[in-house]
């Protein structure tokens, strides 16, 4: 089956607590009016949908049960429009499974001031009965996100847009299936990993398939099949003289096309969304995968260079939580600087398998020679990201847990590179080059990222604090000494957050 990566499919429940005490009458108002900020959430992502108010024990518990049993639910929206006592709240807080973000809102914008009796202040006392909710979630050490002001406030909005994708994109983790063709790349330490327990902190299961099975899937490939892949090349790119039919190596982008053909079978039979290739071990494939990596990459899904599984399960991520946003997400790797003083840039490519989905310009698809791997040329498209905001995301093996590390970045605008025959992105790291770089190196992160041009920093806390993952961020304001304290703090936490 092809691969989804909409977030048409999902929902995210509304609940509202209140409690028996005040009556029909008022929990009819509840009801009504929670009816109505779910109402204000109208046109979110991801739909929002509202469930009948809880007012005891039992109810609440159930609720969290069927949560936790529908995959369609992929998180839960939490409201205390009037006073429910929380000890009703703990043994279905302690039930879910759902990311959960707590709503701090209210019914109304602007208080009636002249109108006001105690009727009115006994139906509008979120401002203490989400107080009494924010207590047990604290209390039963509840992983959320906290969202205040009205659903009229676009910020309001924004941020629970943020947590919607971040809340989508954990689905997707917890149901990604990975397949490696061969092993890690040879001697490399970063991208190495704890599979088993990155089946346990993400849900991702990651396994590895001899790259010769994949070479069985691309000799299936049939001419016609070829034949119509090819058009979509010509349609689709500005292909070089001689890849075109007739030119004297239109066999390489056949051979690409079957590679493609072959990849993507073998992926939706097995029902993956995120693969690795490496270099080192090609089996039977004629060229190292890299138009069709960066073509499968751009639909949505996850890639690794070099048996890179950890970044593969980023790129997946990033992916679904971009989904229908300008911009896209891709492996990159931090390659080589240019150090004019005040004016640093990094330069980001890989060896072919950067995704266009970075750019919206036409790829030029060209062929050139590949000093590594020992096959034929392979075909490859050749873009510059687009100028604007960026992130780089990388995730390293600590041993005892896995470190997430991001810096946000701005793509720049590239001079003319004529003879650089890959994808690639320049940019200029906040806050500035040398602290970046001195971060970076210090928390360990790795060489390969996900660069992301469609969701924000904002996103991607989200995503980490339902993963209960570590993140530390590079940003405006960061500095090196307060980082180095941050990553040892972290050290400590992270450690004694998951028991001795
Ligand atoms: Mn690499």
């Amino acid at each position: 089956m092809p691969l989804s990566t909409s977030l048409e499919s999902y929902t995210v429940w509304f609940v509202t607590g209140s409690q028996g005490l005040y009556g029909e009458e008022t929990l009819r108002q509840v009801a009504e009016q929670s009816q109505q900020v779910v109402a204000g959430l109208a046109g979110l992502p991801v739909t929002v949908e509202w469930k009948p108010v809880l007012t005891d024990s039992d109810a609440i518990r159930r609720l969290a049960l069927d949560a936790n049993a529908d995959d369609s639910v992929i998180g839960v929206i939490a409201w205390m429009h009037t006073f429910s006592p929380a000890k009703m709240w703990i043994s279905g807080l302690d039930a879910l499974q759902k990311p959960l973000l707590h709503l701090h809102t209210q019914a109304n914008v602007e208080l009636p001031w002249a109108e006001i009796d105690f009727d009115f202040m006994n139906l509008n006392q979120a401002a203490h009965g989400d107080r009494e909710f924010g207590y047990i979630q604290t209390r039963l050490g509840v992983a959320r996100k906290t969202v205040v002001g009205h659903v009229s406030n676009p910020a309001v909005r924004g941020q629970i847009e943020d947590w919607q994708r971040a809340a989508a994109g954990w689905q997707a983790a917890r149901t990604l299936k990975l397949a490696r063709f061969g092993d890690n790349m040879r001697y490399v330490a970063v991208t190495e990993g704890d599979k088993t327990e990155a089946e346990l902190r993400f849900g991702v299961q990651v396994n590895t398939w001899g790259v010769n099975e994949l070479a069985d899937a691309v000799a299936a490939a049939s001419d016609a099949d070829v034949d119509a892949l090819v058009q979509v090349y010509l349609d689709s790119y500005d292909v070089v003289p001689e890849l075109l039919p007739g030119g004297d190596r239109h066999q390489s982008l056949r051979d690409g096309a079957a590679i493609e053909i072959g990849l993507r079978s073998f992926l939706e039979a097995g029902g993956f969304g995120a693969f690795t290739t490496s270099f080192e071990d090609l089996g039977a494939l004629k060229q190292l995968p890299g138009l069709a990596v960066q073509r499968l990459m751009a639909e949505g899904y996850g890639f690794g260079a070099e048996g890179d599984w950890k970044t593969a399960i980023l790129v997946r991520v990033a992916n679904v939580m971009g989904a229908g946003l300008p911009g896209g997400a891709s492996l990159m790797e931090d390659y080589t600087y240019d150090l004019v003083s005040g004016d640093e840039k990094i330069l980001g490519a890989h060896m072919l398998e950067v995704s266009p989905s970075l750019t919206t310009a036409k790829p030029r698809l060209e062929i050139h020679a590949l000093g590594i791997g020992g096959k034929d040329d392979p075909v490859r498209l050749v873009f510059t990201a687009d100028p604007g905001p960026a992130l780089v995301v990388a995730m390293s093996d600590m041993r005892d847990r896995f470190r997430l590390v991001a810096n946000v970045v701005e793509n720049v605008e590239a001079p003319d590179l004529p003879k650089l025959p890959v994808g690639r992105a320049i940019w200029k790291p906040q806050p500035d080059f040398a602290t970046s770089a001195a971060c970076w190196l210090t928390a360990g992160a790795a060489h390969h990222t996900v660069m992301t041009t469609a969701v924000g920093i904002e996103v991607f806390r989200d995503f980490a604090e339902i993963a209960k993952t570590e993140l530390v961020v590079i940003e405006e304001g960061t500095t090196v000494r307060e980082f180095q304290k941050e990553l040892r703090w972290n050290q400590a936490y992270y450690r004694l957050a998951q028991g001795l």
